[in-house]
């Protein structure tokens, strides 16, 4: 999850270096949405953390209508050599927390690219893809209770929006 990256003392700017964390950012809603993905998929894909990144919640059809018939969101596991194998739906990947590592077949891309697309991009897309990171009523319920909001974007140093953090319009952090 995104955390507070603690500040840098140094007065003079300079680039991170390889594998260090940047600074915080601290934006509004209405700063952080026009920040476009840049499709990096780091977040439709759990090979491309690691297996951290996971899916909860998979219907038994796994969204198959959404795709025309085949399964939309395929459960996987690592195998040896570290490779990952689809595996088949079982009850658990129901679960609200089932921690589903998977891949989606909608996400164009070899595992090495910077980059790919979503195949749904354009048409009818999961809510949950349409609303992560920065859209949807969730964030903007969640701003109303808290005064910040630090995005799930922690596994994702390739993200567009890696360390941000969402505050309110009034935030003092924002300037
Ligand atoms: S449907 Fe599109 S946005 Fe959602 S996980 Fe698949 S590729 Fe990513
Ligand atoms: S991790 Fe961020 S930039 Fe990458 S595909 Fe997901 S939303 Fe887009």
């Amino acid at each position: 999850m995104a955390q507070d990256a603690a500040a840098s003392s140094d007065a003079t700017p300079r680039s991170p270096l390889p594998g260090e964390r940047t600074v915080s950012r601290y934006v509004s809603l209405a700063e952080a949405r026009p920040i476009e993905c840049n499709g990096c998929g780091d977040c439709c894909d759990s090979r491309r953390t690691g297996g951290y990144w996971t899916w909860g919640d998979l219907p038994a059809d796994q969204y198959a209508a959404m795709y025309g018939g085949p399964p939309l969101i395929i459960p996987i596991e690592p195998i040896e050599g570290g490779e990952w194998r689809d595996r088949a739906r079982t009850e658990l990947d129901g679960a609200t927390l089932s921690g589903t590592r998977f891949r989606c077949a909608a996400f164009d891309s070899a595992l090495d690219d910077a980059s790919g697309s979503c195949r749904l991009h354009d048409g009818e897309r999961l809510a949950r893809c349409g609303e992560f990171p920065v859209w949807g009523d969730a964030i903007e319920r969640e701003l109303r209770d808290h005064s910040k909001v630090p995005l799930q974007i922690g596994a994702f140093p390739r993200c567009s929006l890696h360390d941000i953090i969402v505050v309110r319009d009034d935030d003092l952090r924002r300037m």
